[in-house]
């Protein structure tokens, strides 16, 4: 499904909502404006990596109370070398982390990540796919990331003939970005805080036959450019 919808009218029904994500900051960076926009909802955050890392993990702590969001850490490897996961593992992680099975909707990476590159985001996606296809998680909605950096041309932005494509107010915008400097206490000149994006933008999939066929068909279009 395509064409632009805001997320304030398609979250009025979403109570339920799961966002998987792979560091204390994914959160925030590309989807914290929508969190903040809807504090009634039930969302949980569920991040993959870092549960032992002293100076983030209490940090995200803050975060969810700031997000009003109840969340959890897990312990995936996340080294330098960023060396490729485990499919199998990745999905057992997401599962064990998980309040319940069943939600109304769920906000993870895209299994093309959000820039150029990073592999944990694109593992996590393809994962949740997986186990929505499988059906050992089920979900009425499925938004993933919707953001690209023009293989590093310039930080992430939001694309915006993805199904869902939202500016931010500035008031919105400027709380993610002291999320970002403040609470994790990133630099104003870093990655992090250049990057915090002022429009935030989703794929959205009701089904994962959907969601497979479009991942398919991006694959291709890769390869080919
Ligand atoms: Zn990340």
């Amino acid at each position: 499904m395509k064409g632009i919808m805001i997320p304030s009218e398609v979250l009025t029904k979403e109570k339920n909502i799961a966002v998987i994500v792979a560091h204390p900051d994914d959160e925030t960076l590309w989807c914290g404006g929508t969190m903040l926009l809807h504090p009634d909802c039930n969302w949980f955050v569920a991040c993959l990596c870092r549960k032992n890392d002293a100076d983030r993990a209490p940090k995200f702590k803050k975060v969810l109370e700031i997000l009003k969001a109840e969340g959890i850490m897990g312990n995936l490897d996340d080294g330098a070398r960023q060396r490729r996961l485990d499919r199998k593992a990745v999905k057992r992680v997401i599962l064990e982390l998980l309040p319940k099975q069943s939600f109304n909707l769920i906000i993870t990476h895209s299994p093309f990540g959000e820039y150029t590159r990073h592999l944990r985001h694109e593992e996590i996606g393809r994962a949740v796919i997986a186990l929505w296809k499988d059906k050992k998680i089920k979900t009425k909605k499925l938004w993933a990331f919707a953001y690209e950096d023009g293989n590093k041309e310039y930080y992430s932005q939001a694309i915006k003939d993805a199904s869902i494509y939202q500016t931010l107010s500035q008031d919105i915008w400027e709380e993610k970005h002291r999320i970002i400097t403040e609470v994790y206490g990133f630099q104003k000149t870093g990655f992090e805080a250049k990057t915090t994006p002022k429009s935030e933008a989703f794929w959205e999939f009701e089904n994962p036959k959907d969601a497979l066929n479009w991942l398919d068909k991006k694959e291709i279009e890769n390869k080919e450019t």
